[in-house]
């Protein structure tokens, strides 16, 4: 048996901000990876001016390890499929490619186990201690793989009925020219809300690459509403030619809103961090932010806890959580008020997207730009 002081289950955002941020002040770490890395990962590769904070990196310094495309505009489909563009002063975003920023953030664990290709099968917890695949132990846990990751299942206390959104992403490389004469705007994001409002599309051109997605709360209507936007693409000539410049297919998998069924983020010996604490923004789906932002903080209430990994030691995480994040709903409000397809009143849906004021102040400003 190998004893470690903490264990991390996953190597996202939320798992290697947590082994560095506990690694570097000198406690002993182990990262169990199912994957070698760098691994793919669906993404539409939005990321906040935030992140880069909370990482401790700046754009140039990023710059110099992968694609960053900086944007300070976001261009909301209308009612007529017209785009319209709502422009800010300053950036308001970064597009990244996902299997880059992930090992990237990896790279920057400094005395850390990291071990790759060796998915966590087994848990067990006894008084005090935490064993992993019968081999590995250590007093406390940070449960970071991701929407399924096996200490969520076990310890999360998920709802059978848990609500949470689907995703589906096409990253391709085309190169600039072949992008360049698909769109006059190159970098920009482009958000095509449904036409049930249970979520959006996306075609984000950044660099070399070209990302288009869909999300919804509706899992069956996955398929029709990613059709829905690929018609609409097409007939706008914003898709290259299928045999010249065929694009990847689309993959992606379910993961969680922040204040929509919560999952239970800590117990004896046990965090949850990122998707598998299930804390992504409730609009915008945006959750590489708050994986990043929960695993430091995952790191500071192990470091502050001391050794004593008890609940009540633990319990400033979630507070850290919902301050950041916002509590989770009551679940009787959320049915009461449909929040769920739909998320707003009708009126709001539609002018969200034919107002002008509203695409700014509410879509832009407080879903997607929000920091
Ligand atoms: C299609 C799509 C597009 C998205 N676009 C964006 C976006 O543009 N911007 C944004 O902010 N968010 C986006 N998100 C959400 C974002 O990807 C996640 O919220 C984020 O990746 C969560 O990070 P994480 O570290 O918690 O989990 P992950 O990034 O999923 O990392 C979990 C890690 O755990 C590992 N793991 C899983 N199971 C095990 C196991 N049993 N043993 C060991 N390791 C295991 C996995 O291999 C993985 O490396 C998108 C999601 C989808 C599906």
């Amino acid at each position: 048996m190998e004893l470690f002081d903490v264990i991390v289950v996953g190597a996202g955002p939320a798992g290697a901000t947590a082994a560095r941020t506990l690694g570097a002040r000198g406690l002993s770490v182990l990262v169990m990876e199912r994957y070698s890395f760098p691994r793919s990962k669906p993404c539409a590769g939005w990321i906040s001016p935030w992140v880069l904070e909370l990482i401790g990196v700046t754009p140039d310094q990023y710059a110099n390890r992968g694609t960053l495309v900086s944007f300070s505009s976001l261009i909301v489909w209308d009612g007529r499929n017209v785009g319209r563009e709502v422009k800010f002063d300053q950036i308001k975003g970064y597009g990244i490619i996902r299997s880059e920023f992930d090992a990237s953030l990896v790279s920057l664990m400094k005395n850390v186990r990291f071990a790759e290709d060796s998915p966590v099968r087994d848990i067990t917890r006894h008084t005090g201690t935490v064993t992993i695949n019968g081999r590995y132990r250590a007093p406390v846990v940070i449960g970071a793989g991701g929407h399924n990751c096996p200490v969520a299942r076990k310890f999360g206390r998920i709802r059978p009925d848990e609500r949470y959104v689907t995703a589906v992403v096409s990253e391709t490389r085309l190169g600039r020219d072949v992008i360049n004469s698909l769109t006059p705007h190159p970098d920009i994001p482009q958000v095509i809300f449904h036409d049930d409002f249970t979520g959006y599309g996306w075609y984000f051109p950044k660099g070399d690459y070209l990302n288009i997605g869909v999300g919804t709360t509706s899992a069956e209507r996955l398929t029709s509403h990613r059709d829905a936007l690929m018609l609409r693409l097409k007939k706008g000539g914003m898709l290259p030619d299928r045999k010249r410049y065929p694009l990847n297919a689309f993959t992606g998998h379910a993961y969680k809103l922040m204040r929509i069924s919560p999952r239970r983020l800590c117990s004896g010996g046990i965090l949850l961090a990122g998707d598998a604490a299930g804390i992504a923004y409730n609009m915008s789906g945006e959750g590489i932010g708050p994986a990043v932002f929960s695993g430091l903080c995952a790191a500071e209430t192990i470091l502050a806890a001391n050794g004593d990994y008890s609940p009540r030691s633990l319990t400033d995480y979630p507070r850290l959580l919902y301050a950041r994040f916002g509590a989770p709903y009551p679940e009787k409000l959320i049915s009461a008020l449909s929040l769920i397809p739909g998320f707003l009143s009708p009126l709001v849906r539609l002018s969200a997207v034919t107002s002008r004021t509203t695409r700014r102040h509410l879509v832009a400003r407080r879903w997607f730009f929000r920091d």
